[in-house]
């Protein structure tokens, strides 16, 4: 085997998912775009069908073409995107729910597809989707007569629980929708995390599920085991990789491994990332090349087979910390080489 083994704890994923729902009294949907965070939508939509999910989130019309043949009738899948220009025909025969985020979306929707299935999607601050206040008091009353299956908005800084726009965006989020009977929906993984006037109808966590920061006590899901190609002995003086990044100032035994940038281990982990022989931490030295990263074992006990990138040892946080990045993007960036192993 000479690419990288990715193993995805899908047993790991359920019990995220499970604890996420166990911290509030209101439903847990579960968000699986970008290809369930890089894991596979459709391994993942399934174990989370299985444990109880009842509804999922998708960024993108097609993204919900894939999780509805994988999941069958039954779960509802909202687009965060809504009805796009192009979208009717996929949003029709895969039975998807888009979350409406303006008049135009609105109109387009309703004249394609009357009494279709849809959602609202507030702007309460963060300026990415959804109605703005004035937009949505001219659309409001025609809107609630056609009974939307969901109102919803999105927090920007619910990774910071000390920060003042939450309380601001949770205020306009009550004040746009008071005395409305549909369900409401504004909390994914960090807003679970703020407490019970966050929760509303539904949560929608998507990272905390895959093992990731804001959700500090959840379960790792992927483990990252990369082949050994080659080990060498280095001497003092000598350097390794592109451009002598790095030189030995001991003699060293340096092993290069086979996984590199073009498989999302961007090169800004060189610096200060670290692989595991067993439960021997051994550093990432030089640059990561394309396909190959160079890693001193030289206090590594024995010579094993594999180092492992991440796991139990290394979470997706602490790598993207090397990488002065999230745990999202080294999540979404997962190659498409690695051999891909599910576990129960
Ligand atoms: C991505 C996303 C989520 C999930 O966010 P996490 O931080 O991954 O839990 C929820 N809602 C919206 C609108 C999103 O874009």
């Amino acid at each position: 085997m000479s690419t990288a083994h990715l193993t995805i704890d899908l047993g790991a994923l359920v019990a995220n998912w499970t604890s996420l729902d166990a911290m509030t009294e209101v439903d847990t949907a579960a968000v699986v775009k970008a290809n369930g965070y890089g894991l596979g939508a459709p391994s993942v939509g399934r174990a989370l069908a299985k444990a109880g999910a009842r509804t999922f989130f998708v960024a993108a019309a097609e993204e919900g073409a894939i999780l509805r043949t994988a999941l069958g009738p039954g779960p509802t899948i909202n687009v965060f995107s809504g009805h796009m220009a192009g979208d009717t025909d996929v949003i029709r025969d895969a039975d998807l729910t888009p979350m409406i985020n303006s008049v135009d979306q609105m109109l387009r929707h309703v004249e394609a597809l009357p009494g279709a299935p849809f959602g609202l999607q507030l702007d309460t601050g963060m300026n990415r989707l959804g109605m703005e206040p004035s937009e949505w008091s001219a659309l409001r009353d025609i809107a609630l007569a056609q009974n939307p299956t969901l109102i919803m908005s999105h927090l920007a800084c619910a990774d910071d629980p000390a920060h003042p726009m939450n309380a601001q965006q949770l205020g306009s989020f009550v004040e746009m929708t008071d005395g409305i009977d549909a369900p409401r929906s504004l909390a994914a993984t960090g807003g679970i995390l703020l407490g019970s006037d966050y929760h509303f109808d539904m949560t929608r966590p998507g990272i905390g599920l895959y093992g990731g920061a804001p959700f500090a006590d959840a379960a790792p899901v992927v483990t990252l085991d990369v082949p050994v190609i080659q080990t060498r002995e280095v001497a003092i003086g000598e350097s390794v990789g592109y451009g002598n990044a790095w030189v030995a100032t001991r003699p060293s035994l340096v092993a290069t491994v086979a996984a590199g940038y073009a498989d999302g281990l961007i090169r800004a982990i060189g610096d200060g990332a670290s692989m595991y022989a067993g439960q021997v931490e051994v550093p990432v030295i030089g640059r990561v090349s394309m396909d190959m990263i160079t890693v001193d074992i030289t206090d590594a006990p024995h010579a094993s087979e594999t180092l492992q990138l991440l796991g139990q040892l290394q979470t997706v946080d602490h790598l993207a910390a090397c990488a002065g990045t999230i745990g999202y993007e080294i999540l979404t960036s997962m190659g498409h080489r690695y051999h891909r192993t599910y576990t129960e």
